[in-house]
C-alpha cells in the first residue's frame, strides 16, 4: 500500500488544512471539524472492537469497499486486529491534513493511542485517511435515534447496536487507509 506522504512541518500544513476545512464547510454547512475530531476516540475504539470481533456488518458501514475487501482477505489491519482493544485508549486526535477536491473530500487524522502492555505503556499514533464523495452532506440524523432503523442511540456509541449503521458526524465518511507511519517530507505541499 502506498505510504501516506505529507509535509512534515505543522506550520506548512496548518494553512492548507484550515483552507480545506473552510471549503468543506462551505459546501456542507453541517460539517464541523471539531465535532468530528471529538467523536474520533469513540469511533476508534468501536472500530478496534469490530476488528477484534470480526464484525463485518459494522466494518462494511465504515471501511471503503476496497479496504473492506482487503480486510476480508486478511490483507489489512493485521497489527491492529491482534491488539486487545480493552487495553487501549485514545489520548489525542487531530486533523493533520485535509483536501476538498473535485471528486472527494479527504481528511487525514492522527490518533494518539496508549496501549497497556505486560509492564509498559506504549503510545503509537495511528493515521486514518477518511474520504467521502464530493457533494456529500453531514446528516447525523435525529438526536438519540439511529437514522436507519430508528432504534434509540446515544453519544457513547458510534455504530447502531441494532443495525450496525454508522452514527454521528462521521456518518458518511469512510476509512480508506489506516497507517502507523507517514512519509513526512520537507518543504511546501506537493499536490
Ligand atoms: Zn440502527
Amino acid at each position: 500500500m502506498a505510504r501516506l506522504r505529507l509535509p512534515s512541518s505543522p506550520e506548512v500544513r496548518a494553512p492548507v488544512v484550515a483552507r480545506a476545512l473552510h471549503a468543506i464547510a462551505g459546501s456542507d454547512p453541517g460539517f464541523d471539524g471539531e465535532t468530528l475530531v471529538r467523536e474520533l476516540p469513540i469511533r476508534f475504539s468501536d472500530c478496534s472492537r469490530a476488528l477484534a470481533n470480526g464484525d463485518a456488518d459494522r466494518l462494511r458501514n465504515w471501511l471503503t469497499p476496497d479496504l473492506f475487501e482487503q480486510w476480508q482477505r486478511g490483507q489489512a489491519f493485521q497489527g491492529s486486529a491482534t491488539a486487545d482493544p480493552s487495553d487501549m485508549w485514545v489520548e489525542d486526535a487531530r486533523v493533520v491534513w485535509a483536501e476538498h477536491g473535485p471528486a472527494e473530500d479527504r481528511l487525514v487524522v492522527g490518533i494518539d493511542c496508549v496501549s497497556q502492555g505486560e509492564d509498559s505503556l506504549s503510545a503509537p499514533t495511528q493515521y486514518w485517511v477518511l474520504v467521502r464523495a464530493a457533494g456529500s452532506k453531514t446528516q447525523p440524523g435525529p438526536a438519540g435515534r439511529c437514522p436507519d432503523c430508528g432504534a434509540p442511540s446515544n453519544d457513547s456509541v458510534s455504530f447502531c447496536p441494532y443495525c450496525s449503521a454508522a452514527l454521528g458526524s462521521l456518518r458518511g465518511w469512510r476509512l480508506q487507509e489506516a497507517d502507523d507511519e507517514v512519509d513526512w517530507y520537507e518543504g511546501p505541499p506537493l499536490f
